[in-house]
């Protein structure tokens, strides 16, 4: 049956645009896919800017995207601010002159930054410890960190 079928199609004289190519769409679509994903990933490694974001997003990872667009509109917020900087912190509210004082409120020694309430504030050290496993961290390690945690502390720490 199947090799009937098969010289039935190959005996069989195509009709559509020519040059005939031996492509299946799921592939086209798959490959368009991949494309427009390194072609990302390209763009952001080149730009010139988002200097803070860039210390956070090092790598494409699906599963940090998927796990971001299941969140609830409130908590995207939250992380979106915490990855680009644009949160509700004193340097940033100072920036868009809100706030005067860009200082952390918490413990008063250094400007209230992404990098310092993720992982510099010595008010935080303890309760850092218990949710991401250290009582400091580094842009580097926490760009290593799933976005479920970083959201888990900045939410614990407001
Ligand atoms: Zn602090």
């Amino acid at each position: 049956m199947a090799d009937g079928l098969s010289r039935l199609v190959s005996a069989t004289k195509y009709t559509g645009p020519e040059p005939v190519l031996g492509i299946t769409a799921p592939n086209i679509r798959k490959e368009l896919q991949h494309w427009a994903c390194r072609e990302q990933w390209r763009q952001w490694r080149d730009a010139t800017t988002f200097c803070l974001a860039k210390q956070l997003l090092r790598q494409v990872d699906l599963s940090f995207t998927k796990y971001a667009v299941r969140l609830s509109r409130a908590d995207l917020r939250i992380l979106t601010g915490l990855l680009t900087g644009h949160a509700d912190l004193n340097w940033h509210l100072t920036l868009m002159q809100i706030r005067t004082d860009a200082a952390c409120p918490l413990c008063q020694e250094d400007e209230e930054t992404v990098l310092h309430l993720l992982g510099e504030c010595s008010t935080l050290s303890a309760k850092r410890l218990s949710i991401l496993g250290y009582p400091y961290l580094s842009y580097e390690e926490l760009g290593r960190m799933h976005w479920c945690a970083l959201l888990r502390f900045a939410k614990a720490s407001q």
